[in-house]
């Protein structure tokens, strides 16, 4: 069965030092419980050695980088290769979030070549997809997640595709404080997990999709209710662990309801 996971995505906030509270926050909260499922935390690289020592007792806390090269190394100034990021202890990957998409012109054959550099790692790599608001607008949104997996996801062979997770993240929902709608969500989850099953048959009930925009503690239980979300990825809220923890708080409801 596919996994369940809250994931906090920091984006370009936080030196070491608050990363390092922000888990020191998180532990206590957590107590060693044994949750139901995951909590990933996608810090800046240079906050990775910190995170990923600060959780190596917590149960089911992983850290993540939020991008990595195309390449397995070279003379690349200023990049970051996935072996870099294994080896400051990372087992998470985010691949072609939607800013990335957009500031850095990441497109397809790119993100392709990243997955391929994550799976071969033998780490996860959150793949993000999501619609921009003229896509919804002109009901262009299906047909645009559905390019965004088959030009990347379909191309990976089926054996790693226990690595591989899929966000969904409406561009017009991620950090404008609007959310989709629970129901506008589950239908384009189900459309995902659907598009996967054309290709990956029954091995795509097995891909964790998680929804990301705007989710907070007032919405997450909602959301994560829903049946074919399985999980957030939460930018925003997820910068203080006094917003984070309840939405951690809201998968164990949504998990128990
Ligand atoms: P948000 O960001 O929760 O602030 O909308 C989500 C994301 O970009 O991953």
């Amino acid at each position: 069965m596919r996994k369940a996971i809250v994931a906090g995505n920091w984006k370009m906030y936080k030196t070491p030092l608050e990363a390092y509270e922000f888990i020191t926050q998180l532990n206590a909260s957590l107590n060693n419980q044994q949750l139901g499922f995951d909590i990933c935390l996608f810090p800046n690289y240079l906050s990775i050695p910190i995170a990923a020592h600060e959780c190596k007792d917590t149960k089911g806390v992983y850290i993540g980088a939020q991008n990595c090269h195309s390449a397995t190394e070279g003379a690349y100034t200023g990049e970051t290769s996935v072996e870099m990021i294994k080896a400051a202890g990372a087992s998470h990957v985010l691949v072609g979030h939607s800013e990335r998409r957009e500031y850095f012109n990441e497109g397809s054959d790119e993100l392709l070549a990243k997955m391929k550099q994550v799976l071969t790692a033998g780490l996860t790599a959150v793949y993000c997809c999501g619609e921009k608001l003229e896509h919804r607008k002109s009901e262009q949104h299906f047909e645009v997640v559905k390019a965004q997996l088959t030009e990347v996801v379909y191309q990976l062979p089926q054996e790693q595709l226990a690595q591989v997770v899929v966000a969904y993240e409406p561009v017009w929902a991620i950090g404008t404080g609007e959310t989709a709608s629970p129901e506008q969500a589950q239908e384009m989850h189900l459309h995902i997990r659907k598009t996967l099953s054309e290709k990956f048959g029954e091995l795509a009930n097995n891909i964790s999709i998680l929804y990301g925009g705007s989710v907070k503690p007032g919405n997450a239980r909602e959301l994560f209710s829903q049946p074919d979300i399985d999980g957030g990825l939460v930018g925003g809220a997820s910068l203080k662990a006094d917003d984070f923890i309840p939405v951690i708080n809201a998968m164990i409801q949504a998990q128990h309801s």
